[in-house]
């Protein structure tokens, strides 16, 4: 529960859980905002899934964001085709060269399925947030 990443304009991204008790997202997708986020009772304005103002600003398969390991989040396109959760690791993501990072680097990507941003853990060693 809380941030596990931030977006490139400020926004927290959030897990695929709603609430505390890892809660699937079921009803709370119904509160999302046509950009893909909504505020918590924390009101901490955040996304579970592909935040679609920026993916609308900056491209289907554009850097998005940073999750708290450090490691950056890319849009659910690449190399003009929809990434799915089969092209990813238990993490959700890879690593291969991105115009971003010509050596390559592992990324993440967000995709339309469950768990859309984030797997089970960070590739990296996570930082902490104060919320
Ligand atoms: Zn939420
Ligand atoms: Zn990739």
């Amino acid at each position: 529960m809380g941030s596990i990443g931030v977006a490139l304009n400020g926004v927290s991204f959030f897990n695929q859980y709603a609430g505390p008790n890892n809660q699937p997202l079921t009803n709370e997708i119904n509160s999302f905002d046509q950009y893909g986020g909504h505020p918590t009772g924390q009101k901490v304005y955040h996304y579970h899934l592909e935040p679609y103002y920026l993916t609308t600003k900056q491209g289907d398969d554009a850097l998005l964001g940073f999750l708290l390991d450090g490691f950056p989040v890319y849009g659910p396109v690449e190399n003009g085709e929809r990434v799915t959760n089969s092209d990813l690791d238990e993490y959700h993501g890879h690593s291969h060269q991105t115009d971003d990072y010509p050596d390559g680097i592992y990324h993440y990507h967000i995709t339309d399925a469950d768990p859309y941003i984030n797997g089970n853990g960070y590739f990296g060693t996570p930082g902490t947030v104060t919320q």
